[in-house]
Protein backbone atom coordinates (compact mmCIF):
# COMPACT_ATOMS: atom_id res chain seq x y z
CA UNK A 1 0.00 0.00 0.00
CA UNK A 2 1.53 3.62 -0.69
CA UNK A 3 0.55 6.74 0.76
CA UNK A 4 0.25 10.09 -0.29
CA UNK A 5 -0.12 13.66 1.26
CA UNK A 6 -0.56 17.73 0.49
CA UNK A 7 -0.94 20.79 2.48
CA UNK A 8 -1.60 24.50 1.86
CA UNK A 9 -0.32 27.22 2.97
CA UNK A 10 -3.35 29.72 2.02
CA UNK A 11 -5.31 30.93 -1.30
CA UNK A 12 -5.22 34.76 -2.31
CA UNK A 13 -1.52 35.10 -2.17
CA UNK A 14 1.08 38.03 -3.04
CA UNK A 15 0.34 39.19 -6.60
CA UNK A 16 2.98 36.82 -8.82
CA UNK A 17 4.19 40.90 -9.63
CA UNK A 18 5.33 42.00 -6.09
CA UNK A 19 6.68 38.92 -5.31
CA UNK A 20 10.26 38.44 -4.71
CA UNK A 21 12.17 35.64 -5.52
CA UNK A 22 13.73 35.94 -2.32
CA UNK A 23 10.46 35.59 -0.54
CA UNK A 24 9.22 32.79 -3.11
CA UNK A 25 12.44 30.92 -2.11
CA UNK A 26 11.48 31.34 1.39
CA UNK A 27 7.87 30.31 0.33
CA UNK A 28 9.19 27.33 -1.01
CA UNK A 29 11.26 25.93 1.42
CA UNK A 30 8.55 26.36 4.12
CA UNK A 31 6.57 24.03 2.38
CA UNK A 32 9.01 21.92 1.20
CA UNK A 33 9.81 21.51 5.42
CA UNK A 34 6.42 20.70 5.89
CA UNK A 35 6.11 18.14 3.42
CA UNK A 36 8.75 16.31 5.11
CA UNK A 37 7.80 16.56 8.33
CA UNK A 38 4.41 15.26 7.17
CA UNK A 39 6.28 12.14 4.80
CA UNK A 40 8.94 11.24 7.58
CA UNK A 41 5.65 10.34 9.58
CA UNK A 42 4.22 8.33 6.83
CA UNK A 43 7.40 6.43 5.57
CA UNK A 44 8.13 5.39 8.95
CA UNK A 45 4.06 3.55 8.87
CA UNK A 46 2.80 6.07 11.33
CA UNK A 47 -0.91 7.05 10.64
CA UNK A 48 -2.27 9.70 8.49
CA UNK A 49 -3.26 12.28 11.30
CA UNK A 50 0.05 11.67 12.39
CA UNK A 51 1.32 13.05 9.08
CA UNK A 52 -1.16 15.85 9.22
CA UNK A 53 -0.17 17.09 12.51
CA UNK A 54 3.24 17.05 11.63
CA UNK A 55 3.24 19.21 8.52
CA UNK A 56 0.63 21.69 9.98
CA UNK A 57 2.60 21.76 13.40
CA UNK A 58 5.46 23.07 10.83
CA UNK A 59 3.65 25.55 9.01
CA UNK A 60 2.37 26.93 12.23
CA UNK A 61 5.71 27.88 13.10
CA UNK A 62 6.72 29.27 10.41
CA UNK A 63 6.15 32.88 10.78
CA UNK A 64 5.53 33.14 6.73
CA UNK A 65 2.08 31.79 7.21
CA UNK A 66 -1.19 33.18 8.46
CA UNK A 67 -1.04 30.55 11.67
CA UNK A 68 0.31 29.79 14.91
CA UNK A 69 3.29 32.32 15.09
CA UNK A 70 2.78 34.00 12.03
CA UNK A 71 -1.00 34.88 12.36
CA UNK A 72 -2.66 37.75 11.63
CA UNK A 73 -4.47 40.28 14.35
CA UNK A 74 -8.02 40.88 15.12
CA UNK A 75 -9.81 44.18 15.09
CA UNK A 76 -8.14 44.67 19.11
CA UNK A 77 -4.82 43.97 18.06
CA UNK A 78 -4.56 40.54 19.58
CA UNK A 79 -4.49 36.94 18.16
CA UNK A 80 -6.84 34.87 18.30
CA UNK A 81 -5.99 31.24 16.79
CA UNK A 82 -8.02 28.13 15.52
CA UNK A 83 -7.53 24.99 14.44
CA UNK A 84 -9.00 21.76 13.70
CA UNK A 85 -8.19 18.12 12.56
CA UNK A 86 -9.91 14.77 11.82
CA UNK A 87 -9.04 11.07 11.33
CA UNK A 88 -11.20 9.63 8.61
CA UNK A 89 -10.93 5.72 9.86
CA UNK A 90 -12.35 6.62 12.73
CA UNK A 91 -14.38 10.07 12.14
CA UNK A 92 -12.96 11.17 15.46
CA UNK A 93 -11.78 15.08 15.42
CA UNK A 94 -11.10 17.98 17.70
CA UNK A 95 -11.11 21.53 17.21
CA UNK A 96 -10.13 24.70 19.47
CA UNK A 97 -10.76 28.60 18.38
CA UNK A 98 -10.35 32.07 20.13
CA UNK A 99 -6.93 30.38 21.55
CA UNK A 100 -4.17 32.83 22.26
CA UNK A 101 -1.65 31.33 24.07
CA UNK A 102 -0.77 28.19 22.89
CA UNK A 103 2.02 27.58 20.66
CA UNK A 104 0.69 24.46 18.39
CA UNK A 105 -3.19 25.04 18.19
CA UNK A 106 -3.11 21.78 16.04
CA UNK A 107 -1.50 20.35 18.93
CA UNK A 108 -4.38 20.86 20.86
CA UNK A 109 -7.09 20.16 18.33
CA UNK A 110 -5.67 17.19 18.27
CA UNK A 111 -5.60 17.03 22.42
CA UNK A 112 -9.36 17.70 22.57
CA UNK A 113 -9.78 15.03 20.08
CA UNK A 114 -7.91 12.39 22.04
CA UNK A 115 -8.14 13.80 25.58
CA UNK A 116 -11.72 14.95 25.85
CA UNK A 117 -15.86 14.03 25.07
CA UNK A 118 -16.12 16.98 22.91
CA UNK A 119 -15.18 17.80 19.42
CA UNK A 120 -14.58 21.70 20.39
CA UNK A 121 -13.14 24.01 22.44
CA UNK A 122 -12.50 27.43 23.02
CA UNK A 123 -11.35 30.62 24.39
CA UNK A 124 -9.21 30.88 27.50
CA UNK A 125 -10.86 27.47 28.77
CA UNK A 126 -8.90 25.89 25.86
CA UNK A 127 -5.55 27.64 26.35
CA UNK A 128 -5.67 26.42 30.23
CA UNK A 129 -6.24 22.34 28.80
CA UNK A 130 -3.18 22.85 26.47
CA UNK A 131 -1.29 24.13 29.87
CA UNK A 132 -2.81 20.91 31.89
CA UNK A 133 -2.00 18.90 28.78
CA UNK A 134 1.39 20.01 29.05
CA UNK A 135 1.42 21.59 25.75
CA UNK A 136 4.19 24.57 24.93
CA UNK A 137 2.78 28.08 25.88
CA UNK A 138 4.27 31.15 24.01
CA UNK A 139 3.33 34.73 25.06
CA UNK A 140 2.20 37.52 22.92
CA UNK A 141 5.63 38.87 21.65
CA UNK A 142 5.84 35.07 20.07
CA UNK A 143 2.70 36.24 17.88
CA UNK A 144 3.62 39.26 16.64
CA UNK A 145 5.03 39.88 13.21
CA UNK A 146 6.18 43.43 12.02
CA UNK A 147 4.46 42.53 8.30
CA UNK A 148 0.69 41.73 9.99
CA UNK A 149 1.25 44.84 12.33
CA UNK A 150 1.02 46.55 9.41
CA UNK A 151 -1.49 44.97 7.42
CA UNK A 152 -3.95 45.56 10.58
CA UNK A 153 -2.85 49.23 10.63
CA UNK A 154 -4.09 49.77 6.79
CA UNK A 155 -6.75 47.61 7.10
CA UNK A 156 -8.55 49.32 10.16
CA UNK A 157 -7.52 52.57 8.44
CA UNK A 158 -9.54 51.70 5.06
CA UNK A 159 -12.23 50.27 7.06
CA UNK A 160 -12.39 53.55 9.18
CA UNK A 161 -12.47 55.55 5.76
CA UNK A 162 -15.82 53.35 4.88
CA UNK A 163 -14.16 50.61 2.80
CA UNK A 164 -16.14 47.29 3.30
CA UNK A 165 -14.64 44.20 4.85
CA UNK A 166 -15.28 42.02 1.45
CA UNK A 167 -13.15 44.77 -0.56
CA UNK A 168 -9.95 43.91 1.55
CA UNK A 169 -7.16 42.89 -0.66
CA UNK A 170 -6.79 39.27 -1.24
CA UNK A 171 -3.44 39.06 0.95
CA UNK A 172 -5.25 40.70 3.71
CA UNK A 173 -7.90 38.30 3.66
CA UNK A 174 -6.37 35.40 2.66
CA UNK A 175 -3.96 33.03 4.75
CA UNK A 176 -4.25 29.28 6.88
CA UNK A 177 -2.78 26.30 6.79
CA UNK A 178 -3.79 22.84 6.42
CA UNK A 179 -3.27 19.25 5.05
CA UNK A 180 -4.45 15.96 4.09
CA UNK A 181 -2.89 12.58 3.77
CA UNK A 182 -3.64 8.91 2.88
CA UNK A 183 -1.55 6.84 5.19
CA UNK A 184 0.00 3.28 3.98
CA UNK A 185 -2.95 1.09 5.74
CA UNK A 186 -5.64 3.02 3.35
CA UNK A 187 -6.82 5.75 6.38
CA UNK A 188 -7.75 9.45 5.57
CA UNK A 189 -6.53 12.57 7.62
CA UNK A 190 -7.41 16.37 7.48
CA UNK A 191 -6.07 19.18 9.56
CA UNK A 192 -6.57 22.71 9.25
CA UNK A 193 -4.97 25.90 11.23
CA UNK A 194 -5.53 29.37 10.75
CA UNK A 195 -5.13 32.86 12.31
CA UNK A 196 -8.25 33.49 10.38
CA UNK A 197 -9.03 37.14 8.93
CA UNK A 198 -6.52 40.40 9.01
CA UNK A 199 -9.00 42.74 11.51
CA UNK A 200 -11.74 40.39 12.14
CA UNK A 201 -14.42 40.80 14.98
CA UNK A 202 -12.50 39.82 17.87
CA UNK A 203 -14.23 36.15 18.71
CA UNK A 204 -15.23 36.03 15.33
CA UNK A 205 -15.24 32.13 14.41
CA UNK A 206 -14.31 31.40 11.17
CA UNK A 207 -14.39 27.77 8.69
CA UNK A 208 -11.03 26.33 9.89
CA UNK A 209 -12.25 25.19 13.09
CA UNK A 210 -15.05 24.00 11.79
CA UNK A 211 -15.70 20.26 11.53
CA UNK A 212 -17.22 19.92 7.65
CA UNK A 213 -16.51 23.59 6.73
CA UNK A 214 -12.66 23.86 6.68
CA UNK A 215 -11.85 20.41 7.46
CA UNK A 216 -13.14 17.10 6.70
CA UNK A 217 -12.16 13.40 6.60
CA UNK A 218 -13.90 10.01 6.25
CA UNK A 219 -13.29 6.62 4.49
CA UNK A 220 -13.40 8.62 1.04
CA UNK A 221 -11.75 11.17 1.22
CA UNK A 222 -10.05 14.33 3.23
CA UNK A 223 -10.31 18.06 2.64
CA UNK A 224 -8.76 20.88 3.80
CA UNK A 225 -9.94 24.26 3.04
CA UNK A 226 -8.53 28.24 2.65
CA UNK A 227 -10.22 31.34 1.93
CA UNK A 228 -13.53 33.12 2.89
CA UNK A 229 -14.25 31.52 5.64
CA UNK A 230 -17.83 33.03 6.09
CA UNK A 231 -18.45 31.35 2.50
CA UNK A 232 -16.88 27.85 3.15
CA UNK A 233 -19.16 28.26 5.90
CA UNK A 234 -22.22 28.38 4.18
CA UNK A 235 -21.11 25.76 1.95
CA UNK A 236 -20.12 22.99 4.21
CA UNK A 237 -17.99 22.99 1.77
CA UNK A 238 -15.06 20.70 2.95
CA UNK A 239 -18.67 17.94 3.80
CA UNK A 240 -19.75 19.12 0.32
CA UNK A 241 -16.73 17.90 -1.77
CA UNK A 242 -16.72 14.31 0.57
CA UNK A 243 -21.25 14.04 0.22
CA UNK A 244 -20.29 14.54 -4.00
CA UNK A 245 -18.12 11.82 -4.14
CA UNK A 246 -20.39 9.67 -1.65
CA UNK A 247 -23.73 10.17 -3.71
CA UNK A 248 -23.17 11.50 -6.89
CA UNK A 249 -20.32 9.31 -7.17
CA UNK A 250 -18.16 12.35 -9.00
CA UNK A 251 -14.24 11.67 -9.11
CA UNK A 252 -12.48 14.13 -6.72
CA UNK A 253 -11.24 16.73 -9.07
CA UNK A 254 -14.91 17.46 -10.64
CA UNK A 255 -16.49 17.57 -7.09
CA UNK A 256 -13.45 20.03 -5.80
CA UNK A 257 -14.00 22.00 -9.25
CA UNK A 258 -17.87 22.39 -8.92
CA UNK A 259 -17.39 23.34 -5.33
CA UNK A 260 -14.52 25.52 -6.19
CA UNK A 261 -15.20 27.13 -9.43
CA UNK A 262 -19.26 26.84 -9.22
CA UNK A 263 -20.61 27.00 -5.76
CA UNK A 264 -18.37 29.24 -3.84
CA UNK A 265 -18.10 31.81 -6.98
CA UNK A 266 -22.02 31.72 -7.08
CA UNK A 267 -22.13 32.97 -3.41
CA UNK A 268 -18.63 35.53 -3.74
CA UNK A 269 -16.31 33.14 -2.07
CA UNK A 270 -12.94 33.38 -3.10
CA UNK A 271 -10.27 30.93 -1.64
CA UNK A 272 -9.34 27.16 -2.72
CA UNK A 273 -9.19 23.46 -0.82
CA UNK A 274 -6.73 20.66 -0.93
CA UNK A 275 -8.01 17.27 -0.91
CA UNK A 276 -7.20 13.14 -1.15
CA UNK A 277 -9.10 10.17 -1.87
CA UNK A 278 -9.16 6.63 -0.57
CA UNK A 279 -7.23 6.18 -4.05
CA UNK A 280 -4.76 8.49 -3.34
CA UNK A 281 -5.86 11.07 -5.89
CA UNK A 282 -5.34 14.77 -5.13
CA UNK A 283 -7.15 17.88 -5.65
CA UNK A 284 -5.87 21.16 -5.40
CA UNK A 285 -7.87 23.76 -6.73
CA UNK A 286 -8.24 27.66 -6.22
CA UNK A 287 -10.18 30.11 -7.62
CA UNK A 288 -7.41 32.85 -6.48
CA UNK A 289 -4.24 34.10 -8.39
CA UNK A 290 -2.65 31.80 -6.41
CA UNK A 291 -2.41 28.91 -3.36
CA UNK A 292 0.99 28.12 -1.76
CA UNK A 293 0.80 24.10 -2.11
CA UNK A 294 2.75 21.28 -1.72
CA UNK A 295 2.59 17.13 -2.53
CA UNK A 296 3.40 13.79 -2.52
CA UNK A 297 1.52 11.49 -4.80
CA UNK A 298 1.59 7.79 -4.48
CA UNK A 299 3.78 7.31 -7.42
CA UNK A 300 6.42 9.49 -4.63
CA UNK A 301 6.08 12.74 -7.42
CA UNK A 302 7.07 15.79 -5.43
CA UNK A 303 5.36 18.95 -6.60
CA UNK A 304 5.77 22.84 -4.83
CA UNK A 305 3.99 26.17 -6.12
CA UNK A 306 2.46 29.20 -5.35
CA UNK A 307 0.52 30.25 -8.85
CA UNK A 308 -1.02 28.66 -11.50
N1 LIG B 1 -10.55 30.51 6.04
C1 LIG B 1 -9.85 31.39 6.93
C2 LIG B 1 -10.84 32.19 7.71
O1 LIG B 1 -11.79 32.69 7.14
C3 LIG B 1 -8.91 32.32 6.25
C4 LIG B 1 -8.25 31.80 5.04
O2 LIG B 1 -8.19 30.62 4.81
O3 LIG B 1 -7.76 32.60 4.26
O4 LIG B 1 -10.63 32.37 8.87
Amino acid sequence: MKFALALHGGAGTLRQADLTPEREAELHAGLDAALDAGLAMLQGGRAAVDAVLAAVRTLEDNPLFNAGRGAVFNDQGFVELEASIMDGATRAAGSVVGVRRTRNPVELARMVMAHTPHVSLGFEAADRFAEEQGLAMAPPEYFFTQSRWDALQSELARLGAGGSERDASEQVKHGTVGAVALDASGRLAAATSTGGRTAKMAGRIGDSAMIGAGTWADDLVAVSCTGHGELFVRSAAAHEVASRLRYLNQSLVDACDDLVFGQLIELGGSGGLIAIDWEGNIAMPFNTEGMYRASVDIDGRRSVAIFR
